[in-house]
């Protein structure tokens, strides 16, 4: 029999906001929403958990967390330094084992099964790695040890911040029982609806539920939804990706015209495609805004830089002009995507290029809160 799997799925916690805290010792303890002013159009990045506490989340647009937080602290992101941090997190996942696939800046699989012979267990590692990116970072990251990627994911959520969660193989199905449906994979808003009108609200519902019935209400799905349901996932943890084309694409369960999901799908696949330019080393002079109407009429927009970047914030501000200049009024969207064109080595330019961005957006917020305090006509800007 081969050994069991040991898979594990580290998570930063509020990772923005908790470098800003570490780094801004007067922000400890205060809610921070790090991404767009309060009274700019733009959505916050991401929040401390002070700032959750008054309903203020990732993907929200940042004049509702201003209304809903008016005494936090928005802080414009640096995009520089959480990268840089992301890749020193990472290294540090690598000394474990070089099986390591990041999902996102703050997020990455690892696959132990190997390496926990030589640190004494799959969860020692996690401990180790908590541990250690606590003392060398000064942040504090949760970890979900289980025997594939999909419990992993939903263990290393359990006890956010700064949580440890070993699932095992015996206790994987009654850990899952009690979590409602909607945390398995591909279970959005919709079939949760369907299922949930079924009678099936949580995935031990799921684990008894009659296959042929299941089948009925959502169709060839059935059998991996009960496959999950019962904590069975053998996806592999991906260690190598091409970087041939560069670009990420989501078909709405749901067609949707809602601009806070856009947004937010958005900016999940900017992050994903920032993230593979730059783990290939390369950075996009274009990117393409690709929608796909209900009535599956495509269209692409596209927008080119002066200078390429790989930058998530600046490629997601890109794809929401390109999404806002179309008219797409009512109409229902039932797929967008982005690819990443003109592909070509990040240049020396770009750190001068970056730091200037950076000068800007902190320049932007400067004057958007003296006008916050002082009036809209208290400083206008060059080009205003
Ligand atoms: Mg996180």
């Amino acid at each position: 029999m081969p050994a069991a799997r040991a898979i594990l799925h580290v998570d930063m916690d509020a990772f923005f906001a908790s470098i800003e805290q570490r780094d801004r010792p007067e922000c400890r303890g205060k809610p921070v929403m790090v991404g767009a002013g309060p009274d700019r159009r733009g959505i916050i990045a991401t929040c401390s958990y002070e700032a959750r506490r008054y309903g203020v989340h990732s993907a929200m647009p940042s004049r509702t967390a201003g209304k809903l937080c008016p005494h936090g602290v928005f802080l414009p992101p640096d995009m520089r330094k959480y990268s840089d941090e992301s890749r020193k997190i990472m290294a540090i996942l690598r000394d474990y084992t070089p099986e390591v696939e990041p999902v996102s800046i703050d997020e990455a699989f690892l696959d132990a099964t190997s390496a926990q012979a030589l640190f004494g267990g799959a969860a020692e590692i996690a401990r180790k790695i908590k541990a250690r990116i606590l003392r060398e970072r000064g942040l504090t990251a949760s970890i979900g040890v289980a025997p594939n990627k999909f419990l992993a994911k939903i263990a290393s959520d359990f006890e956010k911040p700064d949580g440890l969660t070993v699932v095992s193989e015996e206790a994987k199905a009654a850990f899952l029982a009690p979590q409602p449906v909607g945390r398995l994979w591909g279970v959005g808003k919709v079939a949760r609806g369907l299922l949930e009108s079924h009678g099936y609200r949580t995935i031990g519902d799921l684990q008894n539920a009659d296959p042929k019935r299941l089948e009925a209400i959502v169709g060839s799905r059935a059998r991996h939804l009960h496959d999950l349901a019962l904590g069975r996932d053998e996806s592999p943890v991906e260690t190598e990706r091409e970087a041939k084309s560069i670009g990420s694409e989501h078909t709405f369960e749901t067609d949707t015209e809602e601009r806070p999901i856009l947004h937010r799908t958005l900016l999940a696949q900017s992050e994903k495609v920032a993230r593979e330019m730059r783990e290939a080393n390369v950075a996009a002079r274009t990117i393409t805004l690709k929608l796909r109407y209900a009535d599956f009429t495509t269209i692409t927009r596209r927008t080119t830089f002066d200078q390429p970047t790989q930058d998530e914030i600046r490629i997601f501000e890109a794809l929401v002009r390109l999404l806002d200049s179309e008219k797409t009024g009512k109409r229902k969207i039932r797929l967008i995507g982005l690819v990443a064109s003109g592909l070509g080595t990040p240049q020396l330019q770009l750190d001068l290029f970056d730091a200037s961005g950076e000068k800007r957006r902190r320049l932007a917020h400067a004057v958007d809160d003296l006008r916050a305090r002082l009036g809209p006509k208290a400083v206008l800007r060059v080009g205003d």
